[in-house]
Order: C-alpha cells, then structure tokens, then sequence
C-alpha cells in the first residue's frame, strides 16, 4: 500500500460493532474484566487504549516501522526515548536543534549522568570522531530548527551500525510524508505530533516510531511505567489529521518553494534558509534523502529591529511560536524558541538577532507575499 492509502486506512478501518468510518473516541479509564486473568485485551488505559492503539497502528505504517509509541508532548517522546539510557551512558547529539531538546538533555537528563557531546551534524566526520566507548546513542534532527541544516541519514545510520550504537532522529519538520529515516538505517525516529501531524495548531503530542524490538519494548514499557499518554480525543485528532497529511503537506511544500524564491529575490533579506532553493549548501544532499523539502523557512532580516517591525506589521502571517499548521506562522528563534539556549551558541549556529522563521501555511501565496511584502517594507 502506498502512503497515502496507508495514512487514510491502516488503524483506521471502520468499527466492527457500529460500523462507523471514524475511530470511535474510547473516553474511559477503565475496562470490564471477565474473570481473573480475563479481559479483551485492555485493562487501564494508562496501559492501552483503543483509539490510542488505532493512532499507533496508523503511525508506525507511515514509518514503515513495526512499532509506534504515542506520548502527551513531543518532548515527552524524545524524553522517553532517552530514558532507555543508563546513567554514564554518552549520546552524541546534534548542536543545532529544537531549544526544547536541548533544555532537556542539559538540564535534566544530564543531571541524571547521562552524558552529551554536542556536534555539528552536517558533518558526519565530527560525529564519528565524537563517539567514545560508552556512546550509546546518536541524536539528530533533520531540518534543523532554525538553521535548516541537514544531516545525511544514511552516513549517520552507517556510523551507528559501525559502532553498535542507537541513531534515533526527531523527523518533526520533514514528516512521514517527506523523508523516512528508518527505512534509511536509522533505529528509531521522534516527532512532535503538535507540527504537522496534528497540522491544525490544535493539540500538543508525541511519538516514537521504531522497527528494533528491543528498543520498542524498552520504550513501551516507560510510556506504561512514566505514563506521559495523550488523552483519547487526542489521539481522534491525530487520526483524523493523518488523513490529510499528505495534501497538506505537498501544498504546504508547494507554497513554501515558492515563498522562499520570493524572499531570497527581496532585497531587504540578507540570507534564507531552505533546502529546497539550489544555494543551499546541502541541496543535493536533500534530494537524496527526502521527497521534498518541506515548508519551513528561515530567513534574515539584519537586525532585530528590523526583525521586531516585520513580526509586528504581519496581518495574514500569525506571530507566534509553533509551526506545521494550516495557518502560516512565523517566529524569532533568538527571544522564542531558542530563548533558552545560550547567546554565544546561539550566534555560533546564525541563530542572529535578524533570523526570522517562517512556517509556511497553505494559504493563497499571493496572499502570503502580499503581506511579507508590506512587513518587509515597514
Ligand atoms: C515542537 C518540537 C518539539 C517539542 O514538541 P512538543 O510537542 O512541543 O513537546 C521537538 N522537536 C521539534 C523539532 C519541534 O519542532
């Protein structure tokens, strides 16, 4: 079956008691046992749940993986993934990455001895030279937030096979639909559900998709024994956003191709970044490993602020932190998203005081334009 027939199908055939197209909603803690030692297969739903259960079906066939785990927030997936570590465990993870990420393995898990190298990932020589004898884990994320940077999943995967080391990547803002890691070697991928897989900027979720049993098991029984589950209706959601997910996301591509030429041909925007246009430096490289370059945009201004004039002359364009909905968003990586990241790394990366974000929505693009082309001209 092909992506979108998958997206559409797997997990969600219709109910065989009523019939009904739509999972239905199981709002309930609990489950009637038959006996001792019988039940149908659900006991509490901290532990399963049907439509949580239809969700995971449905996510790990748009990953081709055996296994999906589905969490309350995207950081509480990757935190789960880490969390198969032990103290004195070593992860090489990527330098550039969602702020949120970041926060978490400084200042939580390393306070748990887990240990963090922190790597330029476009260059696959530096992460092979950073892996030591206790690395156990590789962590990366492609795109990058903000800096759209790429990491070449495969040369990444070789690496881990090499040393006997988990590659697990956050696929957030490439989704199912553009780039499969698994199928590309890597051992386990994480996405924010709240981006694009929910796509409507109305829930907040996570999940783990995998086909290495061990680590599936592993992270199963921390979504039991930690207990950061979605609720029912967020999982419908999520059901429901999965069948769209695939003409979201070639309008949400489409019209970012296009919003991206019309910035880097503006002359009031010093740089874009986006994998899509040829001057990027790993535009073959994005060829290569996704089907398309999604609809994430960043781009810079100069300064801040001229950065503050355009987040406030936007009209259609929303401010605001996010991304992956329908809406177009856009953000300053530097006060928001990256707040908590360190000025001195953040310059390091090019996360400027100039750098813009932009989420690119499925609007009419002459609509987009129309109202960058006025908050450029602010
Ligand atoms: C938003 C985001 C996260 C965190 O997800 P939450 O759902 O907000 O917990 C992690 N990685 C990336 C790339 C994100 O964009």
């Amino acid at each position: 079956m092909k992506f979108s027939t998958k997206a559409i199908h797997t997990g969600q055939e219709p109910d065989e008691r009523t019939g009904a197209v739509s999972v239905p909603i199981f709002q309930t803690s609990t489950y009637a046992h038959q006996g001792i030692g019988k039940n149908k297969g659900y006991d509490y739903s901290r532990a399963e749940n049907p439509t949580r259960s239809a969700l995971e079906k449905n996510f790990a066939a748009l990953e081709s993986a055996t296994h999906a785990f589905v969490f309350a927030s995207g950081l509480s997936a990757i935190d789960a993934v880490l969390r198969t570590l032990n103290a004195g465990d070593h992860v090489v993870a990527a330098a550039d990455m969602y702020g949120g990420t970041y926060r978490l393995f400084n200042t939580i898990l390393t306070r748990f001895k887990i240990e963090f190298s922190f790597v330029d990932m476009m260059s696959s020589d530096s992460i092979a030279k950073a892996v030591k004898p206790n690395t156990k884990m590789i962590y990366t994320e492609t795109p990058s937030n903000p800096m759209m940077m790429l990491t070449d999943l495969r040369a990444v995967a070789a690496i881990g096979k090499k040393h006997n080391v988990l590659t697990v990547v956050d696929n957030t803002f490439a989704t199912p639909y553009l780039q499969n890691p698994i199928a590309l070697g890597f051992d386990a991928c994480v996405h924010s559900t709240t981006k694009y897989l929910g796509g409507h900027s109305d829930l907040i979720g996570g999940a783990v998709m995998t086909s290495n049993a061990e680590l599936a098991e592993k992270v199963k029984f921390i979504q039991y024994a930690v207990g950061a589950v979605p609720s029912p209706f967020e999982c419908w959601l999520l059901l429901r956003s999965s069948r769209t997910l695939a003409v979201r996301m070639r309008q949400h591509c489409e019209n970012a191709k296009e919003l991206a030429e019309y910035l880097a041909s503006h002359n009031k925007v010093k740089k874009v970044y986006y994998p899509g246009l040829a001057s990027h430096p790993q535009h073959e490289l994005a060829k290569a490993q996704m089907r398309d370059f999604g609809a994430m945009v960043s781009f810079d201004v100069g300064s801040l602020e001229r950065a503050q004039k355009i987040s406030e002359s936007v009209h259609v364009i929303t401010f605001g932190e996010s991304l992956g909905g329908v809406e177009s968003l856009l953000c300053h990586p530097a006060t928001m998203t990256h707040g908590s990241v360190p000025k001195e790394t953040r310059e390091k990366l090019g996360i400027t005081d100039g750098l813009l974000r932009l989420s690119v929505g499925i609007e009419d693009t002459e609509d987009l334009i129309e109202d960058l082309n006025r908050a450029l001209g602010a």
